[in-house]
C-alpha cells in the first residue's frame, strides 16, 4: 500500500525498464533473482520455524529454470527440492546439486535403478513401485538406503495408497534395510478454495497415519503436505516439510490465498518490436484476416508466437505494455510473431522494448493471472507454458548475471 501512495505521488518517475544490455533473442523471460531470494525469505518468515522448505522446481521450476531456482533458493534457505520426473531430478544432479530431492509423482518401476543412481528420493503409493525400488536397491548395491516417502491418498484420489495399504508400505519401507522412510505425505484437494472444510478432513488422516505409526515404533522422519496454499493457511499443523511452488514465484495460488508481504513475481516476459507499420481502413491483419482495420492506425510486430507459449487464443483479446500503455493484439497470433495495435500518440520505433506480461504495474502488461484470466486457465499453466526456445535472462540488483539457453535453440 505505501509503495503504491508513494508511486501516486510522484507521477514523473520513469518506469522501471527492462535490465539493460541483453543481447540475444528480443524475446526472453527475465527472472528477477532479487524476487526469488525475497520470497524465500518472506514465505519461512511466516511458515512454521520447524519446517523444512522444500522448493518445488518441477516443470523447469514452473518455466524459470530449474537448476538456476533451485541453485538460488537452497542459497536463500530452501533445503531440499523437489521434481516431477527423474530426468528432472538428474539435470540438477548434472548440474552438481547434491540436496535432497524428492520425485513427487509416481516414476515408472523401470526408471527405479536411474533414480537410485541419482540419489534422489521417491514418493511411493502402491506395492508394485515399492517392490521395483526394493529390487532395484539391492541389485544396486547402493552405499546408502534408498529414501522412500510414502504417500497417503486422504481423498484427492490421485496418486497414493489409501490409510491401510499406507501404513503396510511405511511398515516394509522401515523394515528393508536397503529402504528408509524418509516422510510419509500426502496433498490436498481444496488448499486455494475458500472453504477448507475437506481439507481439514484430508489433514486429520495423515494426522492419525503418522501417530499409527509412531505407536507402532516407526517414527518417518518427515512428514509432510502443504503445497503454498495449504502452508501459508497451515492446513496440517504437524507438517515437518513445506512444499511451496507458485508462492516462490510470486504468484498467489488464488484469490482465497493472499501472499505474504514482501512477496513479488519472478518472472516477466518482455520483447522488442521487429517492425513498424501503418494500417489503412479496410486492411486485415493475420490468417484469417480475423482484423480489419475501420480507421488508420500503426501496427508493430511483435516476435512471439504461440510456439514461445503465447497461446494462440489471445488473437484478438490479449495486449501487451509498450511505453506504459495497453498495446491491443489485433489478428491472430501465429506461431512465432503477433502484431499489436501502438497506443495513440506514442512514438514507437523498431527495438522499443514490450513486456509481454508481468513486470511493474506501469508497464501496463497484465500479470501471469491477468492472462491466466484472459485464457481461462491459472498462472501455473501460463508459466510453464513459456517454451523452453525462450531464453531465461537472470537479473540481480538490475544487472543481467547468466543467461540459459534452455534447449540450444535461442541463439
Ligand atoms: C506441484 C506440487 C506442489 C507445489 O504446489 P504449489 O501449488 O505450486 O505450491 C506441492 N506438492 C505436490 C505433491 C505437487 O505436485
Amino acid at each position: 500500500m505505501r509503495r503504491r501512495r508513494r508511486r501516486a505521488a510522484m507521477p514523473a518517475a520513469r518506469p522501471p525498464r527492462a535490465a539493460p544490455g541483453w543481447r540475444g533473442r528480443a524475446t526472453r523471460a527475465e527472472i528477477d533473482l532479487d524476487a526469488l531470494t525475497g520470497n524465500v525469505a518472506a514465505l519461512r518468515a511466516v511458515l512454521p520455524p520447524q519446517a523444512a522448505l522444500m522448493a518445488v522446481v518441477k516443470a523447469n521450476a514452473y518455466g524459470h529454470g530449474a537448476v538456476t531456482i533451485a541453485r538460488e533458493a537452497l542459497a536463500a534457505g530452501a533445503a531440499r527440492l523437489a521434481v516431477a520426473t527423474v530426468g528432472e531430478g538428474r539435470a540438477l544432479r548434472a548440474a552438481g546439486i547434491a540436496a535432497p530431492v524428492l520425485v513427487l509423482g509416481a516414476i515408472d518401476p523401470t526408471e527405479a535403478a536411474e533414480a537410485i543412481r541419482q540419489q534422489l528420493e521417491l514418493t511411493v503409493g502402491t506395492e508394485e513401485l515399492l517392490e521395483a525400488v526394493a529390487d532395484a536397491a539391492c541389485r544396486a548395491e547402493a552405499e546408502q538406503p534408498v529414501a522412500i516417502h510414502v504417500k497417503v491418498d486422504t481423498g484427492l484420489h490421485r496418486y497414493g495408497a489409501k490409510p491401510a495399504l499406507a501404513l503396510a508400505l511405511a511398515r516394509r519401507a522401515a523394515a528393508n534395510p536397503l529402504l528408509r522412510l524418509a516422510g510419509i505425505s500426502s496433498h490436498f484437494a481444496t488448499a486455494d478454495e475458500p472453504d477448507v472444510s475437506f481439507a481439514a478432513e484430508q489433514a486429520i488422516v495423515l494426522a492419525a497415519c503418522a501417530e499409527a505409526l509412531r505407536a507402532e515404533g516407526i517414527t518417518p522422519e518427515t512428514v509432510h503436505a502443504g503445497n503454498s496454499a495449504g502452508s501459508l493457511r497451515r492446513l496440517f499443523t504437524g507438517a515437518t516439510v513445506i512444499r511451496p511452488g507458485i508462492a516462490l514465484y510470486g504468484i498467489p495460488p488464488s484469490d482465497a490465498v493472499p501472499l505474504p508481504p514482501g512477496v513479488r513475481p519472478v518472472m516477466t516476459v518482455r520483447s522488442r518490436i521487429e517492425r513498424v507499420f501503418d494500417l489503412k481502413p479496410g486492411d486485415t491483419v493475420g490468417y484469417g484476416r480475423t482484423y480489419r482495420c475501420e480507421r488508420t492506425e500503426r501496427a508493430l510486430l511483435v516476435p512471439i508466437g504461440y510456439a514461445d507459449g503465447y497461446a494462440r487464443a489471445l488473437s484478438n483479446r490479449g495486449w501487451v505494455g509498450f511505453a506504459g500503455q495497453r498495446a491491443e493484439i489485433i489478428g491472430r497470433v501465429s506461431m512465432d510473431q503477433c502484431v499489436v495495435r501502438a497506443p495513440e500518440s506514442v512514438a514507437a520505433r523498431v527495438g522499443d522494448e514490450i513486456t509481454v506480461f508481468g513486470g511493474a504495474p506501469e508497464e501496463a502488461a497484465p500479470s501471469a493471472r491477468g492472462l491466466a484470466d484472459l485464457l481461462g486457465t491459472i498462472p501455473y499453466e501460463v508459466l510453464t507454458g513459456v517454451a523452453i526456445r525462450v531464453p531465461r535472462v537472470y537479473v540481480r540488483h538490475g544487472e543481467i548475471v547468466a543467461a540459459e539457453d534452455l534447449n540450444g535453440l535461442t541463439s
